[in-house]
Formats: C-alpha cells, structure tokens, sequence
C-alpha cells in the first residue's frame, strides 16, 4: 500500500525492543505506530508522531507484533476427525497416521493442496499470525515432496523440508534405503524450495544416525537445521539438534537435565537480543490434541533457554492455526507467564526462525502487527477462546476487519 500509515490511539504497545524500557516486552504507553512501505518507520510517542498520509485509529486496543508460527505443517489433504475422536475415547497417540495423510496428499491435485494452504494461511492470518513457516513431509516421494515445497513456497519464505517425517510403508522393512532417497534425488528435488530441513527424530520414525546423515545433508546444500526432537519420549534429539547448531528443536516434551543444560547453554535470545541460539520450540497445540503431559517450559526458562511457541498446526496431532489459543495453554498448562507466552510466540518464533526482520516493532521491521479488541497482551490468555484480534496489518497492509 502506498502512502504512510499511522497507527495511534494505542492501550499498550508491544515492541519486543529489549534495548528500551518496558521490560522484555518493551511495553510503552501512549505510544505510536508508523508504517512506510511495509516496514515500521517510526514509534514513539504520540505527542511527537510525524504526519502521515492515513490514520488507523486502535481505540485503545493493544497493539503487538504479528504472531510467528515457526512450526506448521499445511500441505495435506484429507483431516483425522475420526481418529482423534478415537483418542479422546481412549486410543494413545502413536504417530502412525501420518500414513494415513500420506495416502491422500499423494492422490490430491496441486490445486487441493494449494486450496487447503490458502484457507488455514487465511486462518491463521485473522488470528494474528504474519509469518509462518510451512513443512512438506506428507508427500514422501521425490515428486510429491518438490511440488508440496513448491506450494507452500507460493504462502511463506520458510519453507521446510521434511521428508523424513516418516518412513512410508512401501520403505517400512528398508529405511536405509528411504533415507539415502531423502539424502539423493529428494533432497535435490526440494532444496531449490526449501530454507530448512527437518527430521521427527523419535522411535518409531528416524534414529539419531539417520537423523544426524539427513540433517548433514541439508546443511551441506546450504539448508538451515530444525528437528522433531523428544515428543513421545525421552531420546537423542534435542541434544543432536544443538550439537549440529541447529535453529531450533520442536516439542521438547520429555527432557533430561542434560537436555536442559545443553539447550541453555546456546545463550538466552530473551536477555540478550538476537544471536543465533538453538530454540526450543514448544508445541502445547499437540499435547491438548493427544491428551499428553505438557512440555516442563518453566525448567527451560529458568535454566535460561530461549523458548518459542508454535502451533504444529496439522491433521492428526494438533488441528488448531491458533497463536492465541498455543498462549492460554502455555499460561494455563505450562506456567509461563503472559508476558513470556507473548514474547515466545513473537520474537521467540523470530529467533526459531533466525529473522530479525519480524517479531518486534521497531524502525526497520517488517510492519507486521494487529490490534486487540483488548487494552493488554494479558487478554490473549485472560480471555481463552475468545476472537480479540480487530485488526492485522501484514507488509503494512491492513487485512480484512472481522
Ligand atoms: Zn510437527
């Protein structure tokens, strides 16, 4: 859009700048927005405000940084409704339907799959989320895992690949062979649309070696490192993702000490502005859906490590592309308070994704933002459930009103 754009008439002001006052939020009051040719040109406060071409007018709202989900996995087709229903009537969750999405991801045209990215971006935009990323992994062959890379590069610039989501049943009684697929011509298909790779590093689906030959691979093509690491139980992957310096390792369900230690000992993104650490991405989406015991975000914060939150939004596991519903679990389920469930699922998901460009609002940035229908952050988990999201500017353009 061209032309200047000031936001003002502001409750509170979420920056995320930790270099000013206001805590780590870097709250400020009777603050103003204004936004240039996509990007934040200016905040301060409103007494001073430049001219501008337009005005949006918050009405006391609060104004935050647009969500980043940083762990999302929106190229399928066909849902799980029924296998969830036989969770919640007592069935564990296994991992094992991932298959079952397979089978019709591969039998669904592009335009289907394209369809079903634009409508949960759609979803996801109207609550907030600015910037997601996008995993392929139900495709599983060289074809099907290019073209659901090359459809979600159509949404988002974070891109991931994840052909070693599982090893599909025609591989069952030779993985070997399927990772050195993954390694070879599926690797090469995907890279030209890819940013990032990612294994589910977990028993059942990949060991530490065939992770460890996967991950190695990506990287050797120039592609950032994210892992699926200690879901279903304790195990080798988050310590694999920080030996490897990757960007960030998702769940973090089960952790040991050492687990712990190693994740904060990659620096605190939260205390000390942006610096590559390996993140631990937090997923509570997923154990809301497989009625799990929740990911222990109070050791990692204390311990010191840098924590995000995503919403793992996929078919079987976790249905929901809601940031602010990932909030009000994180605050009810896991102890962090608003102030931290904000910022990990703003500037936390920024830093899983190594972007300094979105999750704050600062001179510079991306002007990624939205309104609340409520004068604090605090609402986002005060008020569960509950549509407070007015206004989403993304790029600096204004989204439709709800
Ligand atoms: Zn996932």
């Amino acid at each position: 859009m061209r032309g200047s754009l000031l936001v003002d008439n502001i409750g509170e002001l979420v920056t995320n700048d930790i270099g000013g006052e206001g805590g780590p939020l870097g709250i400020r009051r009777h603050a103003a927005v204004l936004v240039e040719d996509g990007q934040v040109a200016w905040v301060g406060p409103a007494r001073d405000a430049p001219a501008a071409d337009r005005r949006l007018d918050a009405e006391g709202g609060a104004v935050l940084p647009g969500f980043v989900d940083s762990h999302a996995h929106l190229v399928f087709a066909g849902d799980r409704a029924a296998e969830f229903a036989a969770r919640m009537a007592g069935e564990p969750y296994t991992g094992g339907g991932i298959r079952t999405t397979v089978g019709a991801t591969r039998a669904a045209s592009d335009d289907e799959l394209r369809d079903t990215v634009r409508r949960l971006r759609g979803e996801a935009m109207r609550q907030g989320t600015t910037t997601i990323e996008i995993k392929s992994g139900y495709g599983l062959t060289v074809a099907d895992e290019a073209r659901s890379l090359r459809i979600a590069a159509e949404f988002t610039e974070d891109t991931t690949f994840l052909g070693a989501h599982v090893v599909p049943a025609e591989y069952a009684d030779r993985p070997d062979d399927y990772v050195g697929m993954v390694c070879g011509p599926m690797l090469a298909a995907a890279a030209p649309y890819a940013r990032w790779i990612d294994v589910f590093c977990e028993r059942g689906a990949f060991d530490v070696d065939h992770a460890r030959a996967i991950l190695a691979c990506g990287q050797a093509v120039g592609l950032g490192l994210r892992v699926h690491a200690n879901q279903l139980g304790p195990g080798p992957g988050v310590q694999l993702g920080v030996e490897l310096g990757a960007a960030s390792v998702d769940h973090c369900t089960h952790l040991t000490d050492a687990d712990i230690d190693a994740l904060a000992s990659t620096g605190t993104t939260w205390v000390s502005g942006f610096e590559p650490t390996t993140v631990a991405t937090l997923l509570p989406g997923a154990e809301f859906s497989t009625r799990s015991p929740y990911p222990d975000a109070r050791r990692l914060l204390d311990a010191g490590a840098t924590v995000a939150l995503a919403t793992d939004c996929n078919p079987g596991s976790s249905y929901t592309s809601s940031m602010p519903f990932c909030i009000a679990l994180a605050v009810r389920e896991m102890r962090m308070t608003p102030a931290e469930a904000v910022w990990a699922a703003t500037a936390g998901g920024a830093a899983a994704l190594r972007r300094n460009d979105v999750g704050r609002l600062a001179r510079g940035a991306r002007a990624d933002l939205m309104i609340l229908d409520a004068p604090s952050h605090l609402h986002l988990a005060y008020r569960p459930g509950v549509p407070l999201i007015r206004q989403v500017l993304h790029n600096g353009v204004p989204q439709c009103r709800l």
